[in-house]
């Protein structure tokens, strides 16, 4: 009997880099039922605090997080909208 995995478990863990004071979200999701992992796709390999990448065998998304308010949101990057101070 096959699994037509239609329940889900995620997890999302956070890391701190801490030297470069930057943050990732590490993200993961299985089926629930048989504990099949799930693939990402469409991310290229690597890191980028700054976008999405994952890991080599494609079971974990990373993706850069920040603060709110200290990088423009996708709105304001629209708009032109500038960071003047930033860590
Ligand atoms: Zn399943």
């Amino acid at each position: 009997m096959s699994c037509k995995h239609e329940a889900f478990e995620a997890s999302v863990r956070v890391a701190r880099i801490e030297d470069q004071g930057r943050f990732m979200a590490e993200i993961r999701i299985t089926c629930a039922n048989c504990g099949k992992p799930m693939q990402f796709m469409g991310l290229e390999p690597g890191l980028n605090y700054d976008g999405a990448t994952v890991s080599l065998d494609g079971l974990e998304a990373n993706i850069g997080i920040h603060p709110v308010g200290q990088r423009p949101n996708p709105l304001q990057k629209l708009m032109g909208y500038t960071v003047k101070a930033h860590n």
